[in-house]
């Protein structure tokens, strides 16, 4: 075992870990971000479309695990998709530096400002949505469709469809910004530059056009000469050390998996920013078996945002299906946030087969009013979830209203095709809470109980926001970052 002893220490290159390297950098300090994935651009490795998935396609795994059409063998690799199982839920993760923004879709959606009020009232409203919010959006490049193009590009044919259809059933439309580079994106329609979205390529990583970290905040970072991000490094455990260092038991892997070095580095700061479910298995885990006092808050208040995906089958009726080519980037969501009854927010999302598989299929987001929570099991050696059919209550209730009012209006039936029953209440793309802000932690992120122990990723929100969640996870970071670097380093 190599000893090493690192001042500042990342774990976890995602939004979280993203946004905090680059601040502390540009203030001066030396940041290591260990990071368990591939660093892909460094590999020269492809990513791979979903048709004809490759090495990118799933972590660690021979078959894949996207969450439909898992027809398909792999070879075991270090793949950019995760998927974690437990009892009434599947959660995916992206594995790489640049953590989930390699393998999600980009949306890039600003929360209700009221909603946003409510899951976090103790924190100053008006300055995120005028200055962390604006600072996101800008440093993740976030940009719109051109109208234009949406309305004349074949590969939008689904979105089309599935807005006309919802304003057929009486809901509203909003379009929905995005990290793919939409300019890049009219050149591969017309074949001036190679294609990505437009060749199926998003869940198992874009190779052109999506701005995912590595080509943002890490690549900012790294120009400063003071990030140095290590990847294929997964810390195993966190142990607290004498004078508040922490002891962190790492091990270096190749891309099979297989361990080839075995680290034990001590630091004197820890961001831990291994996304929510990574940082809750390391802070429970690391509880178990090292005795790392954590406060009670640690593992409560998580949820799923509500996720919930559902779909429609035989949508020809009126629009003549929905297209054979899909661009694997979202544009359009549905909006019935404020019906008090039936609250929810839905992306309208690509199928992209290759074929018109006359399907539409939606990512749902509802409110979550009864929380679950995240426990170490000490047989399995992992997180376990307490998450219920009750948990997802509303959700369904939710869905069976939209489907039902969709389908009145133009016809079509539940996606019996894609999900049992039609209805995937355990797909869950957005875990979030488990170390919520001003609980677990102080309004800073600082573990409360824990001297110089950071959260900054998804799990600080408590279980919902009523959107897609990374702009929020990004504007929580630069918020509690720059509170951290102004009050805790002299
Ligand atoms: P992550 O981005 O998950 O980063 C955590 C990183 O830590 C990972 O790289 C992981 O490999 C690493 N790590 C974990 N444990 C360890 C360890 N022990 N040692 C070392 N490294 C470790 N959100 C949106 O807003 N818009 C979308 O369009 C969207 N689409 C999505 C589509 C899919 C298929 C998926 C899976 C997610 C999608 N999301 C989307 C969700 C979004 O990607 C996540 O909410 C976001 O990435 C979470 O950010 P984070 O900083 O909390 O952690």
């Amino acid at each position: 075992t190599e000893n090493l002893e690192i001042e500042n220490v990342i774990i976890g290159s995602g939004y979280g870990g993203a946004v905090a390297a680059l601040r502390l950098a540009e203030s001066g300090h030396e940041v290591t971000i260990l990071e368990m994935g591939l660093n892909w651009e460094k590999s020269g490795e492809k990513f791979s479309p979903m048709i004809s998935p490759g090495k990118s396609a799933a972590w660690l795994r021979t078959k894949t695990i996207a969450p439909f059409f898992n027809i398909f063998n792999t070879k075991k690799y270090t793949g950019t998709l995760d998927r974690w199982d437990f009892s009434n839920i599947k959660i995916w993760m992206g594995r790489g530096v640049g953590g989930g923004s390699l393998v999600n879709g980009g949306m890039a959606v600003l929360p209700k400002k009221d909603y946003f009020g409510e899951v976090f009232p103790e924190l100053n409203t008006e300055e995120f949505y005028k200055k962390y919010f604006p600072l996101a959006e800008k440093e993740l490049e976030v940009n719109s469709a051109d109208e234009n193009f949406l309305e004349n590009c074949s590969f939008y044919k689904f979105n089309k469809v599935g807005e006309q259809e919802a304003h057929k059933a009486g809901f509203k439309t909003v379009r929905v910004p995005n990290v793919y580079d939409f300019k890049y994106m009219e050149d591969e329609y017309e074949n001036k530059v190679p294609r990505s979205a437009l060749a199926g390529e998003v869940i198992y990583g874009n190779n052109y056009g999506k701005k995912s970290l590595d080509k943002t905040y890490l690549k900012k970072a790294q120009e400063t000469g003071k990030v140095h991000i290590h990847d294929l490094h997964k810390v195993e455990s966190i142990a607290k050390g004498s004078d508040n260092t922490y002891i962190l038991e790492v091990i270096q892997t190749n891309t099979l998996g297989e361990t080839v070095a075995k680290k034990k580095i001590v630091c004197k700061k820890l961001f831990l920013c291994a996304g929510t479910m990574g940082t809750l298995e390391l802070l429970l885990k690391s509880s178990n078996d090292n005795k790392l006092t954590l406060n009670s808050e640690v593992g409560q208040n998580w949820g799923n945002n509500g996720n919930f995906m559902t779909g429609r089958n035989f949508v020809k009726t009126f629009s003549g299906g929905t297209g054979v080519n899909h661009s694997t980037i979202p544009v359009g969501g549905i909006d019935n946030w404020d019906d008090k009854e039936h609250p929810f927010f839905s992306e309208i999302a690509p199928l992209p087969m290759g074929m018109d598989v006359a399907t539409s299929l939606y990512l749902m987001i509802n409110p979550v009013p009864q929380k679950g929570s995240v426990f170490f099991n000490p047989v399995s050696r992992k997180i376990d979830l307490k998450w219920s059919a009750d948990n997802v209550a509303l959700a369904r209730k939710n869905a069976e209203y939209f489907i039902k009012k969709m389908n009145k209006a133009n016809g079509g039936t539940r996606a019996h095709l894609l999900f049992n029953n039609g209805f995937g209440a355990d797909i869950c793309y957005h875990p979030l809470g488990g170390a919520t802000l001003g609980k677990a932690t102080d309004m800073k992120g600082r573990l409360r109980g824990s001297e110089n122990l950071y959260i900054i990723d998804g799990s600080l929100i408590p279980g919902t926001i009523g959107v897609n969640p990374f702009l929020t996870i990004t504007a929580l970071a630069e918020y509690c970052i720059e509170h951290i670097i102004s009050e805790d380093f002299s």
